[in-house]
């Protein structure tokens, strides 16, 4: 008889699935990934255990087709952070396990990893070849100094040999080298100043234990050389480190300057932006690697000896994932440490308003760097440019004009920041007023005069551009406003002296962010244009001014956390200008100079605006003291969607504790020819929001008539 096997599968259906196990597929575990019969097709699953209910008729059940054993089972901890995420997010157990897999070992596809290192085995290490076996014997003496590379095998000629080693078990192929016997000395750390010294003596002590750790530090403060002590510690105990990253195109960067640190470790790295192959690989290497680099998604990888968990620039948005399981990977990393007991860092220059209001009462650890690690780097002076009283012309000021025009003849360079890319966020026909807009969004078509054609940022849409007006015929159309690329081609007309290069995701390769950081840095640029995306990470000692253009949308924007965002681009922007020994400039033009943030911004006061933002988020109810859901619909009528969420909130449970608030349409109403709306649900109480849900969710799917898509986004950030 065979026995039975529950197991998870990639579905939107909210259950697990029983299946036979006959004796001749080998052996199975929880976490093993196994191929099974589904409906007409065959699908990739996980194994969790015998089925809970033992009174299901074994004759109706299918049989499991065979197990993936080219990849290794998820293990019990992954297992059971997927649960929490199927938990707190309300998301299938099956989808999530899918997902924690890089997405070629989703598919049952034998995958054969590269193993380009010949290590010696355990039995390698102890027996020894027959004596007339010299070319072994001398292979194994070589493989117990160092692992040797396949190709330098193959250049010795030493191929034979090593697989007659490998035949007889004495040595194996392997995905990575085998951590050197004694690590190797970390390099080149410099002596903390006093503020990191305080930092350490608080850190330190942490390590082996779970507990949260927020390192508010200015930028320059000297948080990279915090995260890279306390790693140094936890690979000194033989364990593992991970950090996790918001931005994919830093990561070489980043990679390279912990590398340089930790000569000899193992690093792996994590990304979406890694051919399918490589990410398959570094997942597969993970487990034995040192240290972890990546972005959101290595938040799920594989680690045995996890030690410790680094979130650098916790505030950032991308560590949320805004489709299928919409997880902050910073909540579920402050999961892992929990459920792992380990420490969990977070840090930034602007701390998200969730993690600051953690740490002042007292729940996180706060620690902070009020000073910059290099003495001499000074905060820049933050100047505003009036636009009630100062005139515009093509997106620029006479002021700014000016600061660009010095710091050019003093040799230094420049950053100018819009955040709209394209030439013009629109076209416009000034005789009947059309505006180009996207017939699939409720958005309009942006201008990119470069490739001529008119692009949709939300939905992908593209069409050339019309010779003249669709509306009325008018061949006399114009570019509506100001887009990086317009930036570009003005301040190209009024400072042709200048070396300008333009960045933004229509110009960004892959490998283009080490390549810009060359070229500034060897001086071959005067001045970048680009959108914030430019404000992340790079550290040009000669960029002295940064100028930003237009920020007075996010300032009364209806999204509450407009401006904790804002203020945390322009803090970030503040940090890119002068780092090292040359005084830096911010300038700003808005039309709301009295606004305060800008008071908080010139004084560089993140705490004292933080505290400001607080306060208000207290009298109004919103997060951090308060926690919402949002409902999603999507639906081929703004009818339909509104009726599926006035159904859905009939069917709420009654809970004096939680708040449903009415059903709307969302902010961006029509995307990609569905109309969108959203239902609000709030409450005090995490736990009776989370009780909510779990209670309402199942009654979602009965609601008729179905719509196109509904989906729980349990703590947005976007509206
Ligand atoms: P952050 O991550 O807070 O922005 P970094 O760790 O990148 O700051 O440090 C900013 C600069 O200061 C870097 O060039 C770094 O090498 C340098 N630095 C950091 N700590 C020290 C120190 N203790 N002594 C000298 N330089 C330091
Ligand atoms: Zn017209
Ligand atoms: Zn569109």
């Amino acid at each position: 008889m065979s026995s039975l096997i529950q197991v998870a599968l990639d579905t939107p259906l909210h259950r697990l699935f029983d299946y036979r196990l006959p004796d001749d597929v080998g052996a199975v575990q929880a976490g093993s990934l196994i191929e099974v019969p589904f409906g007409r097709t065959r699908q990739v699953g996980v194994a969790l255990g015998p089925p809970a209910d033992s009174t299901i008729q074994t004759d109706k059940l299918r049989d499991v087709i065979r197990v993936l054993d080219d990849r290794p089972a998820l293990s019990a901890d992954i297992l059971r952070l997927a649960q929490f995420c199927a938990d707190y997010y309300h998301y299938p157990l099956g989808a999530i396990l899918l997902a924690t897999l890089p997405p070629r070992l989703r598919n049952a596809t034998p995958f054969v990893a590269e193993t380009p290192w010949l290590v010696l085995t355990e039995a390698g290490r102890v027996a020894e070849p027959p004596a007339r076996a010299k070319a072994q014997r001398a292979l194994l003496d070589a493989l117990r100094a160092a692992p040797q590379s396949r190709d330098t095998l193959r250049a010795q000629k030493q191929g034979r040999h090593a697989a007659a080693l490998v035949a007889a078990g004495r040595a194996a192929w392997s995905r990575v080298p085998p951590q050197a016997a004694e690590a190797p000395p970390t390099a080149g750390s410099p002596l903390a100043t006093s503020e990191q010294q305080a930092a350490l003596e608080s850190l330190m002590p942490m390590l082996g234990q779970f507990g949260v750790q927020l390192i508010h530090g200015v930028t320059g403060s000297g948080k990279t050389e915090l995260y890279l002590r306390l790693i140094d510690a936890v690979l000194a105990r033989g364990l593992q480190a991970l950090v996790l990253i918001p931005e994919i195109a830093l990561t070489p960067q980043l990679e390279q300057h912990f590398r340089r640190r930790f000569p000899g470790r193992r690093f792996a790295t994590l990304h979406s932006g890694l051919a399918e192959k490589d990410r398959a690989e570094n997942w597969l290497a993970a487990p034995d690697c040192d240290v972890l680099l990546g972005t959101r998604l290595s938040v799920f990888a594989p680690l045995p000896r996890l030690g410790l968990i680094v979130v650098d620039e916790e505030h950032d948005a991308s560590f949320k994932q805004q489709d299928s399981l919409r997880y902050s990977a910073r909540d579920v990393a402050i999961a892992r440490g929990k459920q792992r007991g380990v420490p969990v860092v977070l840090g930034s220059a602007t701390p998200s308003l969730e993690s600051y209001a953690q740490a002042l009462s007292g729940r996180y650890q706060l620690i902070e760097l009020k000073q910059r690690a290099i003495s001499q780097a000074q905060l820049p002076a933050i100047e505003l440019v009036d636009l009630k009283h100062i005139p515009v012309d093509n997106g620029l000021t006479r002021p700014a004009l000016q600061a660009l025009t010095e710091t050019l003849a003093r040799g230094e360079q420049s950053l100018v920041f819009l955040n709209r890319r394209g030439y013009a966020p629109a076209l416009y026909c000034p005789s009947c007023a059309w505006v180009s807009p996207c017939p699939r969004c409720s958005a309009r078509l942006v201008l990119h005069r470069t490739s001529h054609r008119l692009k949709c940022h939300h939905c992908g849409f593209e069409t050339r551009i019309p010779p003249e007006c669709p509306n009325c015929g008018n061949p006399d159309l114009k570019a509506l406003g100001q887009g990086t690329q317009r930036l570009e081609e003005t301040l190209t007309a009024l400072l042709p002296a200048a070396r300008i290069r333009r960045i933004d995701r229509d110009t960004m390769r892959p490998r283009a962010w080490a390549e810009l950081g060359e070229a500034v840095h060897g001086g071959e640029i005067d001045i970048l244009v680009g959108t914030q995306m430019l404000a992340k990470g790079h550290d040009f000692p000669n960029m002295t001014l940064a100028l930003i253009l237009d920020t007075d949308g996010a300032l009364y924007s209806p999204d509450f956390r407009a401006t904790e965002r804002l203020f945390a681009q322009l803090m970030q922007v503040a940090g890119r200008a002068g780092r090292a020994d040359k005084p830096g400039r911010v300038l700003i033009q808005t039309a709301f100079p009295d606004h305060p943030l800008f008071r908080y911004l010139q004084r560089h006061d993140y705490a004292g605006y933080a505290r400001e933002l607080l306060a208000e988020r207290r009298q109004l109810d919103l997060p951090p003291f308060t926690r919402q859901v949002l409902l999603r619909a999507e639906a081929t009528t703004m009818d339909a969607a509104l009726a599926f969420l006035k159904h859905a909130a009939q069917l709420a449970p009654d809970d004096a504790n939680v708040s449903v608030f009415g059903a709307t349409p969302a902010p961006m109403a029509r995307v990609a020819n569905l109309e969108r709306a959203q239902l609000l649900i709030q409450s005090a109480q995490r736990q009776a929001l989370q009780a909510f849900v779990r209670d309402w969710r199942p009654q979602l799917d009965t609601i008729k008539p179905r719509i196109a898509r509904w989906s729980l986004d349990v703590d947005p950030l976007v509206f």
